[in-house]
């Protein structure tokens, strides 16, 4: 592994190697992007080059060699969403007392460290920023530089406030990643302490043709919709579940039937009674809702006369047919009611109620 190994963005990756280069590495970045795009590959692929022991150069510039065992401890972290669960994991085996106060960090190397968003809440918590300005100011153990990284830089607004006092007086020795698909999230007066590098979406065409080597059990129009639907996310695309996605699409083209004239509901009725309760049945609905979504957007694109930024161009034809069948004003009516579903969801409503309900208040 080397910073060759990081697809598209080539102008971030440089900027970010001649920082290092010049031993001018900001103590805070903001490494921004859409999901799948690679923020926390490259935010790794940093930690190591400034901690590897062979500190190799490449094309003139450093690198990092993935073998010395700085490089091999960082990396053990890659894996995030398996050390992440592991984590989660070991919490809830603990006592209640020991549960609340215990805070999800992912350490793989004692100069680097990983700090996700906390369940349930899935934001950054106090307790975790906390244990960064416990550490901090300590000199780096076995590396050069001590890195901290936020994955998502969604902080609870007490957690934000004590960061800011670590970007206020940071040391010497240490980098503060805050990688987000939002950045204008993140409150300005962090904002304006950090530097701010975006990851721009890929184009389709190259995500598939990367697919054509990571993926090649799929058919060239199956990469060709993944690379679109994953709106040039790299690693979204790279580990797309295509069967759910299809799968969620039929029920969603089949929850849009009586908007589009069809008069027997049974069809609709036994695609909704399979999102049920409970932690599957969420996310099931939550990717039909997305599903959705993707495809009132595509019906949009069809209807304004943009439809070379149709998503689902493999059903391009059943689209262009539904788009004659609505106007502007449905669109607008059906995506409000997909965001009361949405809210519904929140409040625990039973799913195929709500869904019965959206796609019969759609009809003609
Ligand atoms: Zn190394």
């Amino acid at each position: 592994m080397s910073f060759s190994d990081f697809h598209g963005n080539a102008e971030v990756v440089r900027t970010l190697r001649e920082m290092l280069a010049h031993e001018r590495f900001p103590h805070a970045v903001i490494l921004s992007g859409p999901q799948g795009s690679g923020k926390f590959t490259l935010a790794q692929m940093v930690a190591k080059a400034m901690n590897c022991l062979e500190r190799p150069v490449t094309d003139g510039l450093p690198d990092f060699c993935g073998r010395c065992s700085n490089c091999v401890r960082i990396a053990e972290a890659d894996a995030l969403e398996e050390r992440f669960a592991e984590a989660v994991d070991a919490r809830e085996s603990m006592r209640d007392a020991d549960k609340r106060e215990t805070r999800i960090l992912v350490q793989t190397h004692p100069d680097v460290m990983v700090i996700p968003p906390d369940p349930p809440q899935m934001l950054v918590k106090v307790d975790q920023v906390r244990h960064v300005i416990h550490e901090i100011y300590y000199k780096p153990v076995e590396g050069r530089e001590r890195v901290y990284i936020f994955s998502d830089a969604d902080f609870m607004k007490e957690a934000a406030n004590s960061l800011l006092k670590v970007l206020e007086e940071p040391p010497e020795f240490a980098t503060i990643f805050l990688l987000t698909d939002n950045p204008t999230a993140l409150l300005p007066t962090i904002r304006s302490r950090c530097m701010h590098l975006r990851l721009a979406p890929l184009p389709a065409e190259e995500i598939e043709q990367y697919l054509a080597q990571v993926r090649p059990e799929w058919k060239p129009r199956e990469r060709a919709l993944v690379a679109r639907v994953c709106g040039g996310g790299l690693g979204r695309a790279r580990s797309f579940d295509l069967a759910a996605y299809l799968s969620a699409r039929q029920d969603a083209l089949a929850l849009l039937a009586p908007a589009m004239g069809t008069k027997d509901h049974s069809a609709l009725f036994r695609v909704t009674d399979t999102y049920r309760a409970g932690a599957e049945g969420k996310a099931k609905t939550e990717q039909l809702i997305r599903t959705l979504y993707a495809l009132l957007e595509d019906l949009l694109f069809l209807k304004s006369g943009t439809a070379e930024l149709v998503r689902n161009h493999d059903i391009q034809p059943e689209l262009a047919k539904m788009a004659g069948q609505v106007d502007f004003a449905w669109l607008v009516t059906a995506t409000q009611r997909l965001g009361e579903v949405e809210s519904g969801m929140r409040r625990n409503l039973l799913r195929s109620l709500s869904l019965d309900a959206f796609a019969t208040s759609l009809e003609p």
